[in-house]
Parts: structure tokens; C-alpha cells; sequence
């Protein structure tokens, strides 16, 4: 009989401390946002995404609103970002009311492709949004330089690349501002969780202030000033104690987490070229100066038939492999409230329909991913 238990798509990871912490967080009934466990996660998250500091959020798509607050954003301003992306890059400009413009991908990198991003750029745009696809780095020195040029304001949705890098720089620390997730489905998780990067400190200090419903209260708990006031826009974007109690453990253990992940990564990558060359299947490309945190393992199957078709004969051998992203440019709300960049999104679409991503997760054992070999070196192609 072959092995037909399920191997799952991802897996939450407990890394060993997590109750522990969430109980003494609990018994000390410091259990509203930025207490004792927020500041350890938030400076264990500095040390990794560099920034001036960061503020724990409840999820990442809380802190992709808040730097569109923080940007100011008025009706009909533009902001670039991939059309390969989740819909918490775009939602939380269009929100605003401004437009999200969908500039194509990079066919090997599957990242914003920044040699289109210029013509993109009209008197409306105010910011680049940049989405580091399975923590590998967007070519950053390129788009930084476009984004000063044009002075606008480059923010990093690094939900993907906690602990990855770009020529020896941290993602995270690469543009004004930056986004982590949290999510059970990110290597480091607290369930549901974000994160806002900051890397200037004005921002830093307003975002403060906008997390905190507009108030002055974090001042104020520091003694800063006398009493707390409304003193700009905010809304409530604290991640309760408990929860950061929970990523604390996480973070405290990350190169534990990250080891196995890396490992598994790296299995794949060296069991498939020979298949994937012979049969016209693309596998990852990692440029040179960049380091990535094995958020993710896809293969690009020649045709939308063939990626469909290796999905279901991997789900008959009980194995979840997955598709990815709906190209924004083409769902309904994105043709609603964006816009195609001149360049158009043909590689948006293409790889889009092409990509299957492969279980990865710090638990994967070296006979679960045989299995998922197997199941692709047997699929017929
Ligand atoms: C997971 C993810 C998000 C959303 O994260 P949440 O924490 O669930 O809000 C945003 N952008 C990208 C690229 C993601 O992968």
C-alpha cells in the first residue's frame, strides 16, 4: 500500500515557549496592546528588518492601511504596485480612494519589474509599492533610485521576506516603510499579526499616533506630555499583548524555525532541475545578492492545463499543492479601482496560470517530500 496520509500545504508552527508566554502575559493582566511582550517581539523584529522600530499590528493588511495613511493619500492619487500580489496591497490604497496602477512582473523572479515602473509614473503617483515574491528581493537599488527621482515613497509589503536580504541589507529596511504578516500561513506566526517597519522616524512618530486612534497616548505613557489627545486620523492597530506574547517565543526562535525551511528549500531545488529541464518546467530564480528566508517552493508548469493537472494528481496522493495569485488587474474590484500601467501584465497572467507552489513548512520531513517528488517525476508531461 503506498503512503496516502495527507501532507498539508503549510503547517503552523509551535516553536516551544508560545503558551508559557501567553499565560504570563495573561497573569501579569498586561493584556492590551503595547505591553512588556510587544516591545521584546518589536525589537526582536528590528534586529531582523532593520527600520527605526516597529509597531506590531493586527495583521499585515492593518499595516499596508496604516502607511496609507501615513502617505497622505488623496482621491485619484496613484499608487504603483504589482498586479501579482495579495488583495491587502491594493484594498488598502484603494480604501483611500486611491488608484492602485498594476505594472507586470519579472519572468524570473516573478517580482515587480522595474524596468517598467518609470513609464507608469504620472503627477498623481505618490509611492511604489514593492512585494518581495517568496522573500526574493524586488531589484531595490533600481527602484529606490526611480523613486527618488521622482520623489516619491517606496514602502516594502514583506509579508513573504522576514530574514531575507538584498546585497547584504535586511528586507524591511530598504524603503520608507515596510510591512510584515503574521498570518499562520508566514514562517513566524501568532496566528493572526502584523507588523509596520519604519526606517525614518517622523514616520515613525506619526504612525505612532495613527495606531493609537489618532491619539497622543504612547507619549503620554512614556511622560512625555500631561495628558492624551486627538491630535491627527487613527484608528485602533495594536496587536493585544497575548499575541505578541506568542511571537515573542517565535521570534525568539527564529533560526530554528527558518533551519528546517531552508533545508526542505534547498531539497527541492537540487532534486529538480533535471526533470523540470527536460520537461520545459521553470523552477525559482534567487539573483546573486539576494538571500531568502524559504518562504516558498514553486514550479511553473509549461501549460494552465498542466498546472491544473499536476495539482489534482498531487491531490490524489493526498498532497496540497497550490496555485497563487489571481492577477489584481483582472478581478473585479481591480478592474473597479485600479488601472493597467502602460506596460500591461502579460506576464502577470501567463505565470499566473502556470505557478504551483509545493508543501514547505519547518515540519516536512524528508519522506513526505520524497512523496511529493514522486508525485511530480510521476505526473505525465
Ligand atoms: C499574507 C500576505 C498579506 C496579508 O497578510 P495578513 O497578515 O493576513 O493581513 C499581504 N501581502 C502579502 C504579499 C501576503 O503574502
Amino acid at each position: 500500500m503506498p503512503d496516502l496520509s495527507p501532507i498539508p500545504f503549510v503547517k503552523a508552527f509551535v516553536a516551544g515557549d508560545e503558551l508559557a508566554y501567553v499565560n504570563q502575559s495573561f497573569a501579569s493582566a498586561a493584556v492590551v496592546g503595547d505591553g512588556p511582550f510587544t516591545a521584546r517581539a518589536s525589537e526582536l523584529l528590528t534586529k531582523l528588518a532593520g527600520g527605526v522600530g516597529a509597531l506590531l499590528t493586527p495583521s499585515c493588511t492593518h499595516a499596508l492601511e496604516m502607511t496609507a495613511l501615513l502617505l497622505d493619500l488623496e482621491p485619484g492619487d496613484e499608487v504603483i504596485m504589482p498586479s501579482f500580489t495579495f488583495v491587502s496591497t491594493a484594498n488598502a490604497y484603494a480604501l483611500r480612494g486611491a488608484v492602485p496602477v498594476f505594472v507586470d512582473i519579472r519572468p524570473d523572479t516573478l517580482n515587480l519589474d522595474e524596468t517598467q515602473v518609470e513609464a507608469a509614473i504620472t503627477d498623481r503617483t505618490k509611492a511604489i509599492v514593492v512585494v518581495h515574491y517568496a522573500g526574493v528581493a524586488v531589484e531595490m537599488d533600481t527602484v529606490l533610485a526611480i523613486a527618488d527621482k521622482h520623489g516619491l515613497t517606496v514602502i516594502e509589503d514583506n509579508a513573504h521576506g522576514l530574514g531575507g536580504s538584498y546585497k547584504g541589507r535586511p528586507l524591511g529596511s530598504l524603503g520608507q516603510m515596510a510591512t510584515q504578516s503574521f498570518h499562520g500561513t508566514k514562517n513566524v506566526h501568532c496566528g493572526e499579526g502584523g507588523a509596520l517597519v519604519l526606517n525614518d522616524a517622523d514616520l515613525l512618530h506619526r504612525a505612532e499616533v495613527i495606531r493609537e486612534k489618532g491619539t497622543n497616548r504612547s507619549q503620554f505613557f512614556r511622560g512625555q506630555v500631561d495628558k492624551y489627545r486627538w491630535i491627527d486620523i487613527g484608528s485602533s492597530y495594536l496587536l493585544a499583548d497575548p499575541l505578541a506574547a506568542f511571537l515573542t517565543a517565535q521570534l525568539e526562535l527564529f533560526e530554528e524555525i527558518q533551519a528546517p525551511r531552508l533545508t526542505m528549500w534547498q531539497r527541492y531545488h537540487d532534486k529538480l532541475p533535471e526533470w523540470a529541464q527536460a520537461n520545459g518546467v521553470g523552477l525559482p530564480t534567487v539573483p546573486a545578492d539576494c538571500v531568502h528566508p524559504a518562504h516558498m517552493y514553486y514550479v511553473v508548469m509549461p501549460s494552465h492545463e498542466h498546472q491544473l493537472g499536476l495539482i489534482a494528481h498531487l491531490r490524489e496522493r493526498n498532497i496540497t499543492a497550490a496555485f497563487h495569485y489571481v492577477p489584481l488587474h483582472s478581478a473585479p474590484a481591480g478592474k473597479k479601482y485600479g488601472r493597467v500601467g502602460p506596460g500591461g501584465c502579460d506576464v502577470t497572467e501567463d505565470l499566473s496560470s502556470r505557478l504551483v507552489r509545493l508543501p514547505l513548512f519547518s515540519q516536512l520531513t524528508e519522506t513526505e517530500q520524497d512523496r511529493v517528488l514522486d508525485g511530480l517525476f510521476s505526473y505525465p508531461l
